[in-house]
C-alpha cells in the first residue's frame, strides 16, 4: 500500500474500488490538463535539481518527447491547445529561475538523494502488509543541517493549497517509514519538507505578484506518532474492505461512493452513476478501461512480492 493508494481509498471508496482493487486505467485518458502540467514541471525540476540539467531545456525536451509520443500513437488531441498548455509550463519555469535570483529561495539547500524506495512490512488484522514510498528529492538545508523533503506544487490558488499542505500525509508516511525503519546509528531523518509553489499564470502586465512561494513545513515526533495511530485505523479498515470484497461482498456495501469535489475530475465518472442505476456496468467497464497495475511506480519486485 502506498500513500496515494491509502488517500484514494479514505477519499472514495469506489474509486479506490475501481482504480486499486480492480487496477482499472482509463483507454482515454485526457493528454492535457492541470495534472499532465504538474508532471511536465515536475519532471523538468527534478532534473535540474538532481542531475544540474538547464531547467528550460530539460521541459522544452521533454514536452518534445511527449508531442512525439503522442503524434507517433496517433491519439486524437488538439494540438494548439498542447501547445499553449506547455508553453505556459515554459514560462512558468523561466519566471521561477529568475525568482530564485532575485530570492535565492534554494541555495542553502543540497540534494542528499534521488527516487530513494521505501518500504516497512508489518501485520494488521492478521495480514501481511508492506507500506511503500517513493521520495522524489531529499535535501539537507546547509543552515540548518535539517534533511528535508523537496516538492513542487503547481497551483492556481497559494492560501488553498498552504492549508493542504500543512496536513500533507505523503510527508508524514515518508517520515514515518523512515521511523519505523529505525536501525541503530540513524540519525539522519527526514524532519520535514521544503515545498515551492508555482502559480499557472503567464505573468503577463495584468497579473498581479506573487507567483512563487517556498513554505516550510516539519514534524515533531508527537505529530508522527499521532499519525502512526490514525494510519493503523486506516489500514485495519482497509484490510476488512478486502477481505470483503474478495470473499464476493457487493462492493456497494463496503466499497462505497464518496461524492463531492472529487467526482469532477474522476476517471470513472459515468461508471459510478450507471453502477447507482443498478445496471450492469461490465461492458462499460471493458470499453472504457484497460486493467494495470496500480504500484507500477514503486517498482515490480515489490508488487510481485505484495501479490504473492
Ligand atoms: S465519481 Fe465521485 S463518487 Fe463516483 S467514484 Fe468518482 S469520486 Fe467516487
Amino acid at each position: 500500500m502506498s500513500n496515494s493508494d491509502i488517500g484514494t481509498f479514505k477519499t472514495c471508496r469506489r474509486k479506490w474500488y475501481f482504480s486499486s482493487y480492480l487496477g482499472l486505467r482509463d483507454r482515454h485518458e485526457p493528454v492535457m490538463g492541470p495534472l499532465h502540467l504538474g508532471t511536465r514541471v515536475h519532471a523538468a525540476l527534478e532534473r535540474h535539481y538532481a542531475y544540474g540539467h538547464d531547467l528550460e531545456e530539460a521541459y522544452v525536451e521533454i514536452a518534445e518527447a511527449e508531442l512525439e509520443t503522442l503524434i507517433s500513437s496517433g491519439v486524437v488531441f488538439d494540438e494548439r491547445a498542447w501547445r499553449k498548455e506547455t508553453e505556459l509550463g515554459r514560462i512558468m519555469l523561466v519566471g521561477y529561475i529568475e525568482w530564485l535570483a532575485e530570492t535565492g529561495a534554494d541555495m542553502n539547500l543540497e540534494v542528499l538523494g534521488v527516487e530513494e524506495k521505501l518500504s516497512y512490512d508489518m501485520e494488521i488484522a492478521g495480514e501481511k502488509v508492506r507500506l511503500v514510498g517513493k521520495m522524489d528529492l531529499r535535501v539537507k538545508d546547509t543552515h540548518t543541517g535539517q534533511n528535508l523533503i523537496m516538492d513542487w506544487k503547481t497551483t492556481n490558488n497559494f492560501t488553498r493549497l498552504t492549508d493542504d499542505i500543512l496536513m500533507n500525509e505523503q510527508l508524514l508516511t515518508y517520515m514515518l517509514l523512515e521511523r519505523l525503519n529505525y536501525k541503530e546509528g540513524d540519525h539522519q531523518f527526514l524532519q520535514g519538507a521544503v515545498f515551492i509553489m508555482l502559480r499557472k499564470v503567464t505573468r503577463g502586465p495584468r497579473s498581479k505578484p506573487p507567483y512563487y512561494e517556498r513554505v516550510e513545513i516539519h514534524h515533531r515526533k508527537r505529530r508522527l506518532l499521532s499519525f502512526h495511530t490514525r494510519l493503523i485505523g486506516t489500514l485495519t479498515d482497509y484490510i476488512r474492505v478486502v477481505k470483503h470484497l474478495d470473499e464476493g461482498v457487493d462492493h456497494k456495501l463496503v466499497a462505497y461512493p464518496t461524492p463531492g469535489q472529487q467526482c469532477r475530475y474522476c476517471p470513472f465518472k459515468h461508471v459510478c452513476d450507471m453502477a447507482e442505476d443498478n445496471t450492469d456496468i461490465s461492458d462499460m467497464v471493458n470499453d472504457l478501461y484497460t486493467q494495470g497495475d496500480p504500484h507500477e511506480r514503486y517498482g515490480a519486485s515489490e508488487t510481485e512480492e505484495i501479490a504473492s
